[in-house]
């Protein structure tokens, strides 16, 4: 804002854009305050405001005493009966930055003629709707909608209906009268449920809880505001008759909580613009785990005697000031889209970004979160786009700016190849997330992948924690699975944090586990979908894994076969083994990495008792079975049983089941059995069956 210029030099430019600012500004007034419908964001509408405040202070004869910077909200509905606020409901001044704020608090002590630091009481800024309650010898007489600070709305039957506001003061005396203003909120969960009913509904949502509150405060019908979970804060007093002397803020808003008035907990006394300062910063890192919404903090001058000396300017007092959370949304340009590997190897789409000053920090990358949420927004590269960034949140691109698209903007496509370990990347039916199938091999996964590798119920190495992992593979000393076991102690000991003994201790334990079996080796290979008792049922049903590379190989082409029983029939043989995971093998072990990966991870030393496959002949040969409750011996032993007769034990039961095995407190599967027609076999059942010949 520069000084002052005589008027004589105000460019008629100056004057039309003065001009057409007020329109605008009272254009989305009247969406916002009487609409409840806004169609600009509050920072957007900020920036408006403040331009034509700086034009009226810089050319004192533009300013009119209509300007939307001269009066507060809107006006009033014609359905509601009119309410002429006694004491104005006035607005308040707004600091975005602690440069502002010291001026606020600078001018407050000038204007106090005191040179240290005073007292305020810093509050939420809630986002809601300012309303005046108010009582007569302690009574609910009528309650009001702000309105345009003069004269509001009577909406006292349906502010009746929120449960938080009493309306009848608790203790006494109360005074005469006495009226209490606060603001009515939309508390966020309650939020939340509201819109997805009015999605359900295929009716329009409310853009923001302040909105949804503004509607359900509004609604003709009380019943209609009685189903919304409205809640309330007070925080002022307006005009009053008997209510004594009070010396601060704090104080009076003691008194409103002894009388049962709902005052937030939030609120503290704070000492001069550095406690100001202070609170905006706890309140900016409370905010995202509140309950409600807040778009700022409010500073009131505590000492009631000062603020009468410090009085107000026409539509806000002199002595408060709301301090704005910066904006969470803004507009930039998607410059690009480029594909990011998760540790479980997810491809997550990462936006780059024309960079934007939002939520309080330069952003240039933001997430797409994935696939079909491109496609949802329909982002484009070179769309003007909206980032949202709240709180530590990861900034997100909320959506596209469609009418602004240009002629060249491009689809975003999956990338067929990870683009770390050039991989086929996969999505799976069904899945939003597409995943590169690098699985070890793909550094971007290596971290993760590794952490299973050596698990206890994969390869079982102990002494690789997580830590040291990372320092492994941070320092280049570990690139694959096949590193873990070259370590010598010498360089591990020279790493930070690992005894020269623990050091010996990972290489000897690395040396042990070398001795494995093929079903623990095959679970650690991290295979998508090959969990535990699969990886087990594929070493037992192949014996070898040069038979189950076959096997995987072979089937590979029938992928493409129409009827999905049809695809992998060599896998799909092995019991558990169904069309997904059948796919996932194929696919894995046609993979040239992979299979160079099997072959370092023989030649270092990794072997297992190789199983013959077997067919026992025996009175069981040929069925399958499943163990499900509690019997008189553990599953494992009542398993070898089955197999040493010839039969084969799955986990889940199917249309393949020929028996289940039941014991005591049989649940889901016996329900599934007993619903596909499998025979149930109970204890002795089964042993009869062992003896049969
Ligand atoms: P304001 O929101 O800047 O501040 C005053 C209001 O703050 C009070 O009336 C009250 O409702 C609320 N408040 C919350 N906690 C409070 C507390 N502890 N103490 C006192 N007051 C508290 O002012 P305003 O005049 O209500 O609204 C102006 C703002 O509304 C603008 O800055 C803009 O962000 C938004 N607006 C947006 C549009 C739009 O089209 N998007 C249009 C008009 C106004």
């Amino acid at each position: 804002m520069g000084a002052p210029e005589p008027d004589v030099v105000i460019s008629e430019e100056i004057r039309q854009r003065a001009e057409t600012l007020r329109a605008l500004l009272n254009a989305y007034n009247h969406r916002y305050y009487v609409l409840d419908d806004p169609t600009v964001s509050d920072a957007e509408y900020d920036v408006l405001f403040r331009e034509l405040q700086a034009i009226e202070t810089s050319h004192p004869s533009l300013l009119v005493p209509d300007s939307p910077t001269q009066r507060v909200g809107g006006a009033a509905l014609k359905v509601f009966a009119e309410v002429r606020h006694r004491m104005p409901m006035q607005s308040l001044n707004n600091a975005f930055s602690e440069a502002e704020l010291g001026d606020f608090d600078r001018r407050v002590r000038a204007g106090l003629g005191v040179v240290h630091d005073v007292d305020y009481v810093a509050e939420p800024k809630l986002d809601g709707l300012a309303v005046s309650l108010l009582y007569e010898q302690g009574l609910l007489v009528r309650g009001a909608t702000r309105g345009d600070g003069t004269t509001g709305e009577d909406i006292t039957e349906n502010l009746r209906t929120i449960r938080r506001i009493p309306l009848r003061l608790s203790g006494g005396p109360h005074p005469a009268l006495l009226e209490v203003r606060g603001e009515v909120f939309f508390p966020l969960a309650a939020f939340k449920k509201l819109n997805a009913e009015m999605e359900a509904k295929g009716v329009k949502l409310f853009v923001n809880p302040r909105n949804a509150a503004a509607g359900a405060l509004r609604q003709l019908d009380p019943k209609i505001t009685a189903s919304r979970p409205l809640a309330f804060y007070a925080y002022a007093v307006g005009v009053s008759e008997g209510l004594g002397q009070f010396k601060t803020h704090a104080a009076l808003l003691q008194q409103l909580k002894d009388w049962a008035l709902p005052v937030s907990d939030l609120i503290e006394v704070v000492t001069g613009a550095e406690g100001c300062w202070q609170f905006y910063e706890a309140m900016q890192a409370k905010r995202a785990g509140l309950p409600f919404d807040i778009d700022g903090v409010v500073y009131k001058l505590d000492d009631l005697a000062g603020r009468d000396e410090l009085g107000s300017v026409s539509r806000a007092p002199r002595w408060a000031i709301a301090h704005k959370f910066p904006a969470e949304e803004a507009e930039t340009i998607l410059l690009d889209v480029e594909f990011q590997i998760g540790r479980t190897g997810a491809v997550t789409p990462v936006a780059r970004l024309k960079p934007v000053f939002v939520g309080g920090a330069t952003v240039s990358n933001a997430t797409l979160h994935n696939m079909d949420e491109v496609a949802r927004k329909d982002v484009r590269i070179g769309d003007a786009v909206i980032v949202r960034r709240a709180g530590d949140v990861i900034p997100e691109v909320a959506r596209a700016l469609i009418d602004k698209r240009p002629a060249d903007a491009r689809v975003v496509q999956l990338p067929e190849a990870c683009p770390v370990c050039g991989s086929p990347v996969a999505r799976e039916e069904g899945e939003a997330v597409a995943r590169c199938t690098g699985g070890l091999t793909c550094r971007a996964q290596l971290h993760a992948g590794l952490l299973h590798f050596v698990g206890r119920r994969a390869m079982d190495i102990e002494g690789f924690g997580e830590k040291l992992l990372i320092q492994l593979i941070e320092q280049d000393l570990v690139k694959s699975p096949v590193d873990l076991f070259k370590l010598d102690t010498q360089r591990l000991a020279s790493l930070e944090r690992l005894a020269e003994k623990s050091a010996a201790n990972v290489v000897e334990a690395a040396e042990k586990a070398k001795s494995t079996t093929l079903g623990r080796f095959l679970f650690a290979l991290g295979i998508r979908d090959v969990g535990e008792s699969t990886a087990e049922a594929l070493a037992r049903h192949f014996g070898t894994l040069e038979l189950l590379i076959e096997a995987a190989q072979a089937d590979a082409p029938s992928a493409a076969a129409e009827k999905k029983k049809d695809r992998f029939p060599l896998l799909q043989a092995v019991p558990d083994v169904g069309p997904e995971v059948a796919a996932q093998l194929a696919r894995w072990f046609t993979d040239a990495h992979h299979l160079e990966l099997l072959t370092a991870l023989r030649d270092v030393g990794i072997r297992w008792p190789e199983v013959p496959q077997v067919v026992i002949d025996g009175p069981l040969s040929g069925k399958t079975f499943v163990i499900t409750g509690t019997l008189p011996e553990s599953r494992d032993a009542v398993a070898a049983r089955i197999e040493a007769a010839g039969g084969k034990v799955t986990g889940s039961v199917s249309a393949k089941t020929d028996f289940l095995v039941a014991g005591e407190a049989a649940g889901s599967k016996l329900a599934k059995a007993e619903k596909l027609g499998v025979a149930v076999l109970g204890w002795d059942d089964l042993s009869a069956l062992l003896q049969s010949k």
